[in-house]
């Protein structure tokens, strides 16, 4: 099991296994909304995800149409976000208190980089959204 809280520890959830790529995601609202250059992501089935603490302290923002992003409303961590009508969650990975077992395979929207961010890909790069084949 896979088990990940806020900062403050109001809120907790677990997650069964994670059913998509993690990958680092450099779009202008994964910026803005973490205040970091790049967030870490991975999709898990609804199924598979479940709040085990704190639920009624969430908060949550729509970025885009349709697009729900969690976080404690105590201390501002993000910790997943959603789309209607989709089977899966996208979980943020830096709020994981443990180990995910996977590593991270792609950074998506590099487009989006800020040009005062000096780092070297670890994995392949993608302008935008995933490679249609992933
Ligand atoms: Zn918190
Ligand atoms: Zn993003």
């Amino acid at each position: 099991m896979i088990k990940g809280s806020c900062h403050c520890g109001a809120v907790a959830f677990s997650v069964r296994q994670l059913s998509g790529p993690i990958v680092h995601c450099h779009c202008a609202t994964c910026r803005k909304t973490h205040s970091a250059p790049f967030a870490t992501t991975a999709r898990v089935d609804r199924a598979d995800f479940a709040w085990t603490k704190g639920e009624d302290t969430l908060r949550h923002y729509e970025s885009s149409p349709g697009k729900t992003r969690h976080f404690c409303g105590n201390c501002g961590a993000h910790l997943m976000a959603e789309r209607q009508g989709q089977a899966h969650v996208i979980l943020r990975l830096g709020v994981l208190d443990t180990d995910p077992g996977a590593r991270p395979s792609l950074h998506i929207w590099t487009s989006n980089d800020v040009g005062w961010l000096d780092y070297q890909a670890d994995a392949p790069a993608w302008p935008e959204g995933e490679a249609p084949s992933s």
